[in-house]
């Protein structure tokens, strides 16, 4: 889906419920109380589209990407915070004691019945909690999947307390339109959770993949090859992504990102460049042939297929080699007529993967601590860099694919903004949401 649209249905979806409530709802109330209720509204259809803005459904984030998804996720996440938080403080002043018989709209008291509040109160105790946990992810240690398991659990929690609250204490949520509004919106979000942990992992078990190979690259960079098991693959652009389960059951939560690094036109075979970092990727070396594997995907909107720019422009750091690796491969095995430049930045030379592969033609090979017998760029990607190697030409016409750490990928957009490359030639994969 084109961004743009995407935008739009999220709005829609997001106020649909203070449009209805608004058209459904009884005569209007003093002003602090209709924005303690909209602000409650608005929180609550945002906690329900963050199910669905999880980064696993590839009408969206095969659009704007998974880097952009997850940004959009984690940003409207703080924002609901912030609504939800406000949202019983608004109500400050309002007559309370139980609902009058003869205001049945609420439009002088709110609800004071604990069993109706309790719910609210405790999803105001969690959501925050939520939130705490997922920033403070990487400084709290624990496991990832654990992390993955308790979010999503805890996100599940809120939302049916939400909705209870939102049913039983709301003046607008009680109106049954409004009942069933709710209940099918928590039945979209509780639904793709389940999509994404039950169906998906159903279908992936028919499509069970075998590892082929795994051949060590540098000191801490591994390439692991798979094959599909008694089906024809995977149907996917070079430079995407997908979800990696090696060796446990397709319902695991035990899956990683990875980019695939090898290319469609070569075949059903898939290739991973994995650098090993924490749990699973320090275990690559032990790996069997033969053990299964499952690929969820393919993700991601790195590709260059079907665009029109008359040069491909690659740049990599370190591991953020693997999806630029796909792409170049694509390009050479397709004899595709587009020129192509590869940076490829490194700290040191053993870090260089695949070099004879890539050979030395407008690959340009960067160390930042490079030994006296180097011949090649030195330092960091930086602006200099790129002037030396791209024309003014190059700047405003080709396309820009990049993909490694977060500081140079800031430092490469920034400058290529400043040479006049459009931003919708500029595509870039995050390895790293935080
Ligand atoms: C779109 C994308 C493509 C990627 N492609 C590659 C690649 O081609 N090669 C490569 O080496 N690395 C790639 N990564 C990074 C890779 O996913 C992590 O290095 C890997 O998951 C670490 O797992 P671990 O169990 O070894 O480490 P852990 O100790 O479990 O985690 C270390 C960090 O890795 C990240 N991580 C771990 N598990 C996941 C997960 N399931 N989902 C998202 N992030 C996770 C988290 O930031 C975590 O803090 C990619 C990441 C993304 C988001």
């Amino acid at each position: 889906m084109k961004p743009l649209l995407l935008i739009i249905a999220y709005l829609a979806a997001v106020t649909l419920p203070l449009v209805l409530s608004w058209l459904l709802g009884g005569p209007p109330r003093p002003f602090r109380q209709e924005l303690a209720s909209g602000l409650g509204i608005l929180a609550f259809s945002m906690i329900l589209m963050e199910f669905v803005l999880s980064g696993r459904f590839k009408s969206i984030s095969n659009g704007i990407g998974m880097d952009v998804t997850m940004r959009f996720h984690q940003i409207m996440a703080r924002t609901a915070l912030v609504f939800a938080l406000l949202h019983p403080f608004l109500y400050q002043g309002t007559p309370s004691g139980g609902q009058r018989p003869w205001d049945p709209t609420r439009q002088l008291t709110i609800a004071t019945d604990f069993f109706a509040l309790s719910t609210g109160i405790a999803a105001f105790l969690l959501l925050p909690s939520l939130l705490l946990l997922a920033i403070g992810r990487t400084q709290l240690d624990y496991k990832y999947e654990t992390w993955r398991l308790i979010h999503g659990i805890g996100a599940l929690l809120i939302a049916l307390l939400l909705l209870h609250h939102t049913v039983y204490a709301g003046r607008y949520g009680s109106q049954p339109a409004m009942t069933w509004v709710w209940l099918a919106m928590t039945g979209i979000a509780v639904g793709s959770l389940l999509y994404v942990y039950l169906i998906v992992p159903l279908v992936d078990r028919a499509r069970a993949w075998r590892v082929t190979s795994v051949t060590q690259l540098t000191p801490k960079q591994w390439e692991v090859t798979v094959t599909p098991d008694g089906h024809r693959g995977l149907d996917y652009k070079a430079g995407q992504f997908v979800w990696l389960n090696i060796g446990h059951n397709s319902f695991s939560m035990k899956e990683n990102p990875f980019s695939i690094c090898s290319a469609p036109a070569a075949g059903p075979e898939i290739s991973f460049m994995i650098k090993e970092l924490g749990d699973f990727t320090r275990t690559i070396a032990q790996l069997d042939s033969g053990t299964v594997a499952y690929l969820d995907g393919p993700y991601g909107n790195l590709s260059v297929d079907g665009r029109t720019e008359p040069g491909v422009a690659l740049i990599a750091g370190g591991v953020g080699l693997a999806p630029l690796l796909g792409i170049l491969r694509q390009m050479r095995l397709t004899g595709d007529p587009r020129e192509v430049k590869l940076i490829y930045g490194n700290r040191v030379v053993d870090q260089i993967a695949y070099r004879d592969e890539m050979g030395a033609q407008d690959v340009f090979y960067v160390l930042s601590e490079p030994p006296e017998t180097w011949h090649g760029e030195t330092g960091f990607i930086d602006a200099a860099l790129l002037n030396r190697v791209f024309s003014e030409k190059e700047f405003s016409e080709w396309i820009f694919v990049m993909c490694g750490p977060a500081i140079m990928m800031d430092i490469v957009e920034d400058h290529l903004i400043e040479r006049g490359t459009p931003s919708h030639r500029i595509l870039s994969e995050r390895f790293d949401y935080d």
